[in-house]
């Protein structure tokens, strides 16, 4: 490809024969529809993403049947997605855009940048893949393509090397065809300039690329230096009534799954017993430890030592209190936490 051609006349050369066209969200093109798989995609990949979208968008078909739901129906259709202060502002989200804009997606950046969990890269995304506005992106294949094709030492991540990408991707935008070069650019980092072995072969960028000219584009961008994560350690009550269920607490919104539903948690064995003699009022039978189940965060490990207990008479306070429930699998429409369901496998219910 002539390198006299600038970046973006190349990339979206490419785009336009090897980019992709089937992605769900390309289909019956909205901001709404933009807007949810953007968010979905936010530290998650697409093939993961794609199923989720297309439940998500048969249960939530417009921005104000999204808005009319409650948080737990959300949260249900997140479940397993992670991240789930995600689905929280999503929900939020929807119901200002219903109050403030007649449902419809704001156009002006700086409004959309004012909607909980929408930052600058996300808006930008939106309104030129929606509306081909004219907007820079700096998502994660964004910072690997042009760090490599600038040869930036060090993580993209760290606010240097984030405040010089972003001054590259703003000089690389064009002026039009912005809702294409946006989508070319995700495809050429999810396509070709991937993690591991870029395929510099068929990159049209190649001509000019530092990385691939010193030989170093298996190399950069550097990934984020390692911390040591610590290790919290919890145990989870999972106590059954065959009559009435599993019996799950909400979480607070605030901190891990966020308004998720889980086991009640204490902080060792023998508080989790002393809360079932005195809360369930009735001596716990098949009393059992079960194996230890690791869920790993991005700044902790947990340490999850489960607790299953049985109980005759399900106790009635659950069914009046907002933040208890009992959990019949397969019927109650909830969002769970992720180990709570494997849990649950373990349970056999
Ligand atoms: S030439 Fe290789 S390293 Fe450079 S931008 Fe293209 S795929 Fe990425």
């Amino acid at each position: 490809m002539h390198t006299n051609l600038s970046f973006a006349e190349r990339v979206l050369a490419w785009a336009a024969d090897y980019g992709r066209k089937q992605l769900p969200w390309q289909q019956q093109r909205t901001a709404y529809r933009i807007w949810v798989s953007e968010i979905m995609l936010q530290q998650t990949q697409v093939d993961t993403v794609i199923p989720y979208f297309e439940k998500f968008m048969q249960a939530f078909p417009t921005m104000s049947a999204l808005a009319k739901s409650k948080q737990d129906e959300v949260l249900h259709y997140w479940s397993g997605l992670g991240y789930y202060a995600r689905a929280r502002n999503l929900h939020k989200a929807a119901q200002l855009i219903c109050d403030n804009y007649q449902g419809k997606f704001p156009t002006n950046i700086d409004d959309v940048i004012a909607l909980p969990g929408i930052g600058r890269s996300t808006a930008g995304a939106i309104l030129s893949l929606s509306f081909n506005q004219k907007h820079t992106i700096l998502d994660g294949n964004v910072k690997r393509v042009l760090a490599r094709h600038q040869a930036i030492e060090g993580w993209p991540g760290s606010t240097k090397n984030e405040k010089l990408l972003w001054v590259v991707a703003r000089q690389q935008t064009p002026e039009t065809n912005n809702a294409r070069y946006t989508q070319a650019m995700m495809d050429l980092g999810a396509i070709l300039c991937t993690r591991s072995k870029p395929n510099c072969k068929l990159c049209p960028v190649s001509n000019d690329c530092l990385a691939l000219e010193k030989g170093r584009q298996n190399e950069l961008p550097h990934s984020k230096p390692k911390k040591q994560i610590p290790i919290r350690k919890t145990v989870m009550l999972a106590v059954t009534s065959e009559q009435a269920g599993l019996l799950m607490q909400r979480r607070p919104n605030q901190g891990i799954w966020g308004g998720l539903w889980s086991f009640p948690e204490f902080d060792s064995e023998e508080s989790a017993l002393d809360w079932c003699s005195r809360t369930l009022q009735q001596a716990p039978r098949n009393y059992q430890t079960l194996d230890q189940v690791n869920h790993t965060f991005s700044h902790f490990r947990l340490q999850i030592t489960p607790i299953s207990i049985k109980i005759n008479t399900p106790i009635h306070w659950v069914m009046e209190a907002d933040e208890w429930v009992w959990y019949k699998h397969g019927s109650s429409q909830v969002g769970l936490a992720a180990p709570v369901n494997q849990l649950i496998k373990q349970l056999a219910i």
